[in-house]
């Protein structure tokens, strides 16, 4: 019998991604939306979870789209009732917040499952195979988008724990957290914030290794391209390898020769692990990409800039 799915929050990444892979993917079978405003045709609407308790609906699981800054009171929820969880990225707005769900499912007896979508594609696996056991001094992350393109009329992005430019410079931490070799830390940050946003539109950063070697590590964050976006990441070693993702992580290069060029399907590798999870009842939290946005805000040297219209 398939997982018996609601989907909370109903906005872009809802429609765009979570409801079509639902759909494709037999393991699941959509059976509610939870959302303020927003309506899923075929399939009965409530205004909230408590609301989709009270239906007596059989659910098992729920996929929050909501933005960070609410998923911990609603993730409680959630298990309290008794099901198991999905979640988008950014997990949540601290990493206090991320590690007190971790042991509220583990409470609970329930599966968590706090997905980075920019990690699920072959190329990105492909460099993870090939940094195995290299040391690598140079990282240079560019993640440079139009934020009215990506994000148009989203007002939370602006918000207190809303991540501003961090909410796609994350996918690029996502990806690194998984294929480096090695931990990397923040060393050092400038953060853009706009005069009247609460969140940054800008961030430079620089990060070292934990053995104390010299390496040049960094990412440049912004939300002011107005051209096309730029999602790269360049890794080189010490032994010479030089690899190159570009396009989001989906095109794999070394030493300058295209070797992957990734068909994108993110979430429905999302939907296929959530099944196998639930399925081993296993859960999956990695807190390592947010752990370091959060050291960037603790290091980071703030710069107020031009107001963001
Ligand atoms: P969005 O379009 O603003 O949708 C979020 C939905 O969450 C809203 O439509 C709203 O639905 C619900 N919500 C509940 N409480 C809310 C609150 N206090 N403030 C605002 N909305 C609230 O945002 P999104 O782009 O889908 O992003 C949602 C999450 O997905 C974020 O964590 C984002 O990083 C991630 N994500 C987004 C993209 C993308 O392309 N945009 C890609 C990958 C991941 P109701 O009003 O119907 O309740």
């Amino acid at each position: 019998m398939p997982y018996r799915i609601a989907v909370a929050g109903v906005g872009k990444i809802a429609r765009d991604q979570h409801l079509p892979c639902i759909g494709k993917n037999r393991n699941f079978a959509l059976v509610a939306g939870v959302s303020r405003s927003a309506k899923i045709d075929g399939v009965p609407n409530f205004e909230n979870l408590s609301a989709l308790k009270a239906s007596k609906l059989k659910v098992d699981c729920v996929a929050l789209c909501t933005p960070p800054a609410v998923r911990l009171a609603m993730a409680r929820e959630a298990l309290d009732h008794g099901w198991h969880l999905l979640i988008e990225k950014p997990p949540t707005p601290t990493v206090g917040e991320l590690l007190a769900m971790e042991v509220y499912a583990k409470k609970k007896k329930r599966v968590l499952y706090a997905t980075w979508h920019s990690r699920y594609n072959k190329s990105v696996d492909m460099a993870k195979a090939k940094l195995k056991g290299k040391h690598v001094d140079f990282l240079r992350m560019t993640w440079k988008e139009d934020v009215h393109k990506w994000h148009p009329g989203q007002a939370w992005i602006w918000q207190p724990g809303g991540f501003g430019v961090f909410d796609p410079g994350i996918n690029a931490l996502s990806i690194v957290t998984k294929i480096l070799p090695e931990p990397l830390f923040v060393d050092s940050a400038t953060i853009e914030v706009p005069a009247n946003a609460a969140t940054p539109i800008g961030a430079d950063i620089r990060f070292k290794r934990g053995d104390g070697t010299s390496a040049s590590l960094s990412a440049v964050f912004d939300w002011r391209q107005k051209t096309d976006e730029i999602w790269e990441i360049e890794i080189g070693t010490r032994d010479g390898l030089k690899l190159h993702l570009k396009n989001g992580g989906s095109v794999l290069e070394v030493n300058g020769k295209t070797v992957h060029k990734a068909v994108l399907q993110e979430y429905e590798d999302i939907y296929a692990k959530f099944a196998r999870l639930l399925k081993a009842r296993k859960s999956e939290v990695d807190p390592s990409p947010l752990q370091l946005v959060s050291d960037c805000f603790m290091l980071g040297k703030p710069v107020v800039v031009e107001p963001v219209s």
